[in-house]
């Protein structure tokens, strides 16, 4: 079967939405066509040009690499930096190059996710949820039709807050309307007032959805001319944001989690803060740079904090209330390769899927 760059693009966004990405990232295809042909595909964390030369030799004619080649908008390309040289390379040569970065964070079933399975950490919730990720929908229906549009809507993906699915609010009331020459009215004559029962439904969704649950409305309401408003809404959604908390299985003293860290995540060597004396239960993660998440770990009552490039006086918030752990910020991504090689394998088997076997860390660490 023949596999093209957007269906790569449709199934990865369909696990983590574009729209998810923070607002400083660079996601989606950067270099290159949707319309493209794959041979192959080769995954990176980050692309150098020894990946590129990798992909060609490989057969690669699609790279997807986790960090951006580039962040900000670029003036000019001469080559005078690797990703300028690396892009002029894919575009001398027909790669692609694809971005799925933040957007992998941000998802429940994303690197948090590949993270608390090798730690065996029963996730409970977001460390930070993404401001900004929930709408909401208020439409107006015939009394009998409120059941089909309703229906359409929870199939379409609204509808759903934590456990629960199937979550709308319902009321019946009178519409009123008086179309002119040109219209063909569902109830009523044109030309003439009219009333109609009918019911207001209220939904919310999230906000990535929006086209599918406008299409989910306009293919299911008999109206021609169809009344709905739709609404960004301030609640969070537990389930979407930066890092995660959750629980080990059981208590485990600080020397001896470290070690259980190092050991299942292949970690060189882990910088932490001093020992705080009380055991671990509730652990938080953010896996790339994430100084930013030590408060909010605090707050959540977490026993020790996870992530990377902390600075020296990131230490110092330990105050003995939370172990402080800095694991390092290629260490801590470079399972993002792994998670999105066997998802690609699953969903592909038409081409092959390569991990990238570049060590791309630009940190070396000397013993
Ligand atoms: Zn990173």
């Amino acid at each position: 079967m023949e596999v093209f760059v957007r269906d790569i693009a449709d199934k990865l966004e369909s696990l983590a939405p574009i729209e998810y990405a923070d607002s400083y990232d660079n996601v989606g295809l950067i270099v290159g066509s949707f319309h493209q042909k794959i041979r192959n595909v080769l995954i990176t964390l980050d692309l150098t040009e020894e990946v590129f030369y990798e992909s060609i030799n490989k057969k690669c004619n699609l790279i997807i690499s986790f960090h951006p080649i580039v962040f900000k908008p670029i003036k000019n390309i001469t080559g005078k930096t690797f990703s300028e040289r690396v892009i002029i390379s894919a575009l001398k040569n027909d790669v692609s190059i694809y971005v799925i970065h933040t957007n992998l964070d941000f998802i429940w079933k994303g690197t948090s996710d590949f993270i608390s399975k090798l730690l065996k950490i029963k996730k409970e919730k977001v460390l930070i949820p993404k401001k900004g990720t929930l709408k909401k929908m208020i439409t107006y229906v015939p009394v009998h039709y409120a059941e089909k549009v309703r229906n359409s809507l929870f199939e379409a993906g609204a509808g759903n807050i934590s456990n629960y699915s199937h979550c709308s609010y319902n009321f019946d009331g009178l519409g009123s309307y008086m179309g002119n020459d040109k219209t063909e009215p569902f109830s009523g004559k044109k030309g003439v007032f009219h009333m109609e029962k009918e019911t207001c439904i209220g939904v919310i969704f999230p906000s990535h959805k929006l086209n599918i649950i406008k299409n989910a409305l306009f293919q299911n309401h008999p109206y021609e001319e169809i009344a709905y408003e739709i609404y960004n809404i301030e609640n969070v959604n537990s389930y979407i944001g930066i890092g995660f908390i959750g629980s080990l299985e059981k208590k485990m003293n600080e020397s001896d989690f470290l070690l259980f860290l190092k050991n299942r995540m292949n970690f060189p060597c882990i910088r932490h803060s001093h020992f705080t004396e009380k055991k671990i239960k509730k652990v938080a993660i953010i896996t790339g740079s994430g100084r930013f998440g030590i408060e909010p770990a605090i707050r959540e009552k977490a026993d020790v904090f996870i992530s990377s490039d902390l600075k020296y006086h990131d230490f110092f918030k330990s105050e003995k209330k939370i172990l402080i752990v800095d694991v390092g910020h290629y260490e801590s991504e470079k399972i993002a390769k792994n998670l999105l090689k066997s998802f690609l394998d699953k969903n592909f088997t038409s081409i092959s899927i390569y991990e990238s076997e570049v060590h791309t860390n630009p940190v070396k660490y000397f013993y």
